[in-house]
């Protein structure tokens, strides 16, 4: 078999189209392939899919392709154009990659997939690209799968924000908690970042939504109200969120705590942050005899750690009613501690309570969210920093979307023989 035929075997390609020549060199461990096609041929309109006669060819076009061994290959190919009467003159859409890449759709598969499991500088040395190659492949991917996806707002949203980078930038994203999928990204977390999310769907679609996650922050409830019909009944504060107010204020009961008995020299409190801060469950077993000695103690911290640990107990209940019930119980010892932290707290979550009991219809929490921040924490690593905002968006959609990422060659055949 010669090298025409065997490579017009492992390409798949067929009149008429023909391999014209393969170049193998040696010393550059590379190996070009020229590919033409026979005279006498019909071009597809990319628009209308009618054939019409050859116009003319643009510039020659080079693709990488997946290596031949370990020979870089590359596919050399002049695309022909054709002149549609509806459509004016016109590129084909190329079997061989796609418009505007300059790798096959194989090997931009290949691309996709190391991408998938590493750093964009690992996926570059892998792959034998530039970085801007890599990114670029993977550029074209999130957009290629967010034009693809289908428009629909998900039944049961998240909305939490990010910080990105240091210092104090945020993100807000979007999730979709049954898909699990970054669904949003947009900068800051402010009102209209959130609602430009909504804004991509009429009131009659958002109407569909059953339920939105999250944190008590203004701008997103204000956001959510303004564009979800129903709204107050579907915001639910992420109790993770909720939580958190209660342990800082845990927190802070401890610092003070802590200072007022330094100065007295007595530093029973030192290095027990976390102990007041984990669920009584998660107390590792060899700090537990450190942790029931200092319960014993008359500590005001201990009465805090009591008052929100006995807090999480609201959420088990299957009625909003209860869950009031709870609350209004709790809520009486909270103010009665005589911790001012704790004291404030209770009253934040007083005036959101609304939402917070809203979680015994459509119990749901960010957690899922909190688990594809997992996944960005890594991404974040594993990028070594972004350039900048947008590379950091275009990453999160690749890797959390769902997106359907990878190029297809076109259905049907661009060029056909006249009368064929
Ligand atoms: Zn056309």
């Amino acid at each position: 078999m010669d090298d025409k035929l065997l490579f017009s075997k492992i390409l798949g390609i067929r009149l008429p189209w023909f391999i014209q020549k393969v170049v193998v060199n040696d010393s550059e461990q590379r190996i070009d392939i020229y590919v033409d096609h026979e005279p006498g041929i019909r071009v597809r309109c990319p628009e209308c899919n009618e054939f019409y006669g050859l116009y003319d060819h643009a510039p020659e076009r080079v693709y990488r392709h997946l290596n031949t061994c370990q020979m870089e290959t590359y596919i050399h190919v002049r695309p022909p154009r054709v002149n549609c009467p509806r459509h004016g003159v016109k590129h084909i859409d190329s079997q061989f990659g796609e418009n505007g890449s300059e790798m096959t759709f194989a090997f931009e598969s290949f691309v996709i997939r190391v991408a998938q499991e590493c750093n964009i500088e690992a996926t570059s040395r892998l792959c034998g690209l530039s970085w801007d190659r890599s990114w670029n492949a993977l550029e074209r991917a999130v957009g290629r799968g967010r034009s693809r996806k289908v428009h629909r707002v998900p039944e049961r949203i998240g909305v939490d924000e990010k910080s990105i980078a240091r210092g104090h930038k945020y993100e807000s994203l979007v999730y979709d908690i049954d898909a699990g999928t970054v669904e949003f990204v947009c900068d800051d977390r402010g009102q209209k970042s959130l609602e430009a999310y909504y804004r991509q769907f009429t009131r009659e679609e958002l109407s569909g939504v059953k339920a939105v996650a999250m944190d008590m922050w203004d701008p997103y409830i204000a956001a959510t109200k303004a564009y979800v019909p129903g709204a107050n009944k579907k915001i639910v504060f992420d109790r993770f969120h909720v939580m958190r107010h209660v342990l800082d204020a845990v927190d802070k009961v401890r610092k003070n705590e802590h200072r007022q008995l330094c100065e007295l020299g007595e530093d029973t409190l030192k290095g027990t942050k976390y102990l007041w801060l984990w669920s009584q469950e998660n107390i590792p077993d060899w700090r537990r005899p450190e942790f029931d000695s200092l319960k014993a103690k008359d500590l005001k911290v201990c009465r805090a750690w009591a008052i929100k640990e006995n807090l999480r107990h609201m959420w088990i209940y299957c009625y909003e009613a209860n869950m009031r019930k709870y609350f209004k119980r709790w809520y009486f010892w909270a103010t009665h501690c005589r911790l001012e932290p704790i004291k404030k707290a209770a009253k934040t979550l007083k005036t959101h309570l609304d939402n917070i009991v809203t979680y015994a219809r459509h119990r749901i929490t960010n957690a899922l969210a909190e688990g594809i921040n997992t996944k960005i924490e890594k991404i974040k690593r594993m990028a070594c920093g972004f350039r900048n905002r947008s590379h950091y968006r275009t990453a999160i959609y690749f890797h959390c979307g769902g997106l359907d990422l990878f190029p297809r060659p076109p259905i049907q055949p661009s060029l056909k023989f006249k009368g064929a």
